[in-house]
C-alpha cells in the first residue's frame, strides 16, 4: 500500500489529469464553521431549500458531521474547476431590454460535467491502492457535506465575506466536486482568509442577504429566490431582484479577488447562444417546448418553466422600460396564475415609474 503522502500526491496529480483546475484534501473533522449550521436551519436561513434539512436516524442534520453519515471517512478530495469564462459581468452589464442569468448557468449543467471526473479519479484512486476494502463516495452538491467548508481546509480556498470560496488565483468563480474516502490521506495546509478590511460584497447586495460577513440568509438571496424558491416571492423583495431572471452574480463580480480571475476556454462552459444578458422580451414570449429545447442540459432547467417566466415578470418590472407593458399584458393572462400575478405587479409598477 502506497504511504499517505504518495497517495495524496497520486490524487492531486489524478484531480489535474481528469481536468480539475484546483484540488487539496481535507481531513474529516467536525470543523468550527459546521458548529453554526443547526441555528443557521433553526433560524429558516435555508428558505425552502429542504434538501439542506436532511437528518439521520438519530435526527441529527446530516451536514453538521461526516461522523454520523460516513463513519468510515478518513480524508475529504475536494476539486475544484473554473467556469470563469472570458466576458463581462453583471456588474458592467446595464441594457434596460435585458436580463441577467448566473454565470453558472450560462452553459452546460456542471453537476453532469464534474461528476464523470470524479468517478474517473475514484477509479485512478481503487486501481491504484488495489485494495477491496477501500470505500469512496463522489458528490457535486447532493452530499451530507459542506463542501466550502472542506475546501477551505482542503487548501482549495478560503471562505470570502460573501460564504463563496475564493482562489487567490482564480477568484471564486469555481465549480465544486468532492470525494469521500476511507483513506489516511496527508492533508493540505487550509486557505488563509484575505478578505481583510474589504466589505465591498456585502455592501452590494442588493436585497440584504447578508447579516453579517460569513453569514448569508439564504431565503433574502436572489439566486434561492429565482432558482429555488417556488411560487410567489415576497413583494417586498422584487424591487431588489433588478433583472436577474436566473441566480445572482453582483457580490462575486465586485470582489476585487475576481477582477484578474482566471478565465477558462472549456467549450461546456461558454454562454449558449442568447443566454448571456437575455432579451428579456424573448424569455417571456418563449413557449414550453422551446424551454425545454433551449434549456436541455442547463442548469436553467431549475427554475421550470413557470419560475423563469415569473423571474422575467419582475425583472421587467424594475426594467423602467414601458416597452414591455405589452408584453406584460399578456403574461397578466397566463393560465399560469403565479405568473399572471407577478406580471401584475410588474405592469403596476412600470406604470408607475
Ligand atoms: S448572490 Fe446576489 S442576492 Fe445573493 S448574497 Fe450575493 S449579491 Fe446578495
Ligand atoms: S468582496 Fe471583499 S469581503 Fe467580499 S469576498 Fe471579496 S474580498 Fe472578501
Amino acid at each position: 500500500m502506497p504511504s499517505a503522502s504518495q497517495l495524496a500526491e497520486f490524487i492531486r496529480q489524478a484531480s489535474q489529469d481528469s481536468g480539475f483546475e484546483l484540488a487539496g484534501i481535507a481531513p474529516v473533522q467536525d470543523f468550527p464553521e459546521l458548529e453554526h449550521f443547526p441555528a443557521w436551519i433553526e433560524k429558516g436561513y435555508a428558505g425552502e431549500m429542504k434538501y439542506l434539512e436532511a437528518r439521520d436516524e438519530a435526527g441529527t442534520l446530516k451536514r453538521t458531521s461526516l461522523r454520523a453519515v460516513a463513519p468510515w471517512a478518513r480524508s475529504v478530495v475536494v476539486c475544484a474547476v473554473n467556469y470563469n469564462t472570458a466576458h463581462p459581468y453583471s456588474t458592467q452589464a446595464r441594457d434596460p431590454q435585458r436580463g441577467w442569468i448566473a454565470r453558472y448557468a450560462w452553459g452546460d449543467d456542471y453537476h453532469d460535467k464534474l461528476l464523470p471526473r470524479l468517478r474517473s479519479i475514484e477509479a485512478q484512486i481503487k486501481h491504484y491502492c488495489a485494495d477491496e476494502s477501500l470505500k469512496t463516495w463522489c458528490y457535486v452538491d447532493t452530499g451530507p457535506v459542506l463542501e466550502r467548508v472542506y475546501a477551505k481546509y482542503a487548501g482549495v480556498g478560503w471562505i470570502g465575506k460573501n460564504t463563496c470560496i475564493l482562489n487567490q488565483k482564480t477568484g471564486s468563480w469555481l465549480f465544486l466536486g468532492v470525494i469521500l474516502t476511507s483513506l489516511e490521506l496527508t492533508p493540505d495546509m487550509p486557505a488563509p482568509d484575505r478578505c481583510g478590511t474589504c466589505t465591498r460584497c456585502l455592501e452590494a447586495c442588493p436585497t440584504e442577504a447578508f447579516l453579517g460577513p460569513y453569514q448569508l440568509d439564504a431565503s433574502r438571496c436572489i439566486s434561492y429566490l429565482t432558482i429555488e424558491k417556488r411560487g410567489s416571492i415576497p413583494e417586498d423583495i422584487r424591487a431588489g431582484i433588478g433583472q436577474q431572471v436566473f441566480g445572482c452574480d453582483i457580490c462575486q463580480d465586485v470582489c476585487p479577488w475576481n477582477r484578474k480571475a482566471a478565465v477558462t476556454t472549456a467549450a461546456e462552459f461558454q454562454p449558449r447562444p442568447g443566454l448571456m444578458h437575455p432579451a428579456l422580451d424573448w424569455l417571456a414570449e418563449m413557449p414550453v417546448e422551446e424551454f425545454r429545447e433551449k434549456f436541455r442540459g442547463s442548469p436553467l432547467r431549475r427554475a421550470k418553466y413557470s419560475g423563469l417566466r415569473r423571474n422575467v415578470a419582475i425583472a421587467m418590472g424594475n426594467s423602467g422600460n414601458q416597452a414591455f407593458v405589452p408584453a406584460l399584458e399578456r403574461l397578466c393572462e397566463d393560465e399560469d396564475p403565479v405568473v399572471a400575478e407577478h406580471a401584475r405587479w410588474a405592469k403596476e409598477k412600470l406604470q408607475k415609474s
